[in-house]
């Protein structure tokens, strides 16, 4: 089974077009997982932040075929599901989409996918929508999806968070998408007295690791209890579980490619310093990597 991994989208919190953010791009989070293997080809979709929309316009230059697609969000904050309404399959009656996600709180995903394009706010609701679409509910553990099993672990971030390590079921590379994510001591979350030692078990080994790196060291005095991790202990993290190349995701809305470039290269230093072994690399959309 050879895999493929696409980011999309690699900014936080908003979208950020223009010149000093050009390099490394505006769209909010949207990565896709591509499966070519002996049970045919699969795509995985994670989130769908404003980096959903050339996705989709991608998946239609490419492909007459209709679209059969599984889309796992991690939350439902604006950066992860506001690109959805302007997804082009979305409007094909041949496209069949299986969206997974959980629940916020006693609020259903699909309610909140449906308010987020109520007719106050967007022109098309979402039962009007061409494609076939499915929504199923998520936990914390084990669960299949498409030609990949999932595990599901909470993530110390505002509402019901989850990051997903996919595995595809025949064997092949796992990869870990946990795009918003504290490492640090700050804010109060609803995990365990365990959830260090869980997350580094949850993520060990895997080959690819999608980690939240909004801000710098010196920021997160500041931005404690945010929700985020600094580049800093997004590499620490990927060091102590032993994983093979950590992409820097999310990137703060306001850092210009610049401030990134300099971000980026420190934590290659500290990689280097750490163990020698694990590859850091920078998000930015049109990324594409072999597994
Ligand atoms: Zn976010
Ligand atoms: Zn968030």
């Amino acid at each position: 089974m050879t895999c493929r991994v696409t980011l999309w989208g690699a900014r936080g919190s908003i979208p950020t077009p223009g010149p000093l953010t050009a390099r490394y791009g505006g769209n909010t989070s949207c990565v896709t997982l591509h499966a070519d293997g002996p049970e045919g080809r699969s795509l995985v979709i994670l989130d769908a932040g404003t980096g959903i929309r050339p996705l989709g316009r991608a998946l239609v230059e490419a492909s007459q075929e209709p679209l059969v697609a599984d889309l796992l969000i991690s939350h439902t904050h604006w950066d992860h599901i506001q690109g959805l309404p302007f997804f082009a399959p979305f409007y094909d009656e041949r496209s069949h989409i299986r969206i997974w996600g959980a629940r916020q709180g006693q609020v259903p995903l699909e309610q909140i996918l449906r308010e987020q394009m109520n007719p106050v706010v967007f022109p098309v609701p979402l039962h009007q929508l061409d494609a076939t679409l499915s929504v199923t509910h998520v936990e914390p553990g084990s669960f299949g999806v498409g030609t990949f099993d999932v595990r599901a672990l909470r993530m110390r971030h505002p509402g019901n968070t989850l990051a997903y390590r996919l595995t595809p079921r025949t064997g092949g590379p796992s990869v870990v998408f946990a795009p918003d994510n504290e490492l640090g001591p700050g804010g109060n979350y609803d995990v365990g007295p365990t959830w260090r030692r869980d997350l580094v078990a949850f993520i060990a080994g895997a080959d690819l690791l999608v980690h939240d790196a909004m801000f710098t060291a010196d920021e997160m005095d500041r931005y404690s209890g945010w929700g985020h991790s600094s580049h800093v202990e997004a590499v620490a993290l990927a060091l102590e579980a032993g994983v093979r190349r950590l992409v820097l995701f999310h990137h703060r809305p306001e850092r210009t490619d610049d401030a990134l470039d300099e971000l980026f290269s420190d934590a290659r230093m500290r990689a280097a310093r750490g163990n020698g072994n694990l590859e850091v690399i920078a998000g930015f959309e049109g990324l594409e990597i072999s597994l």
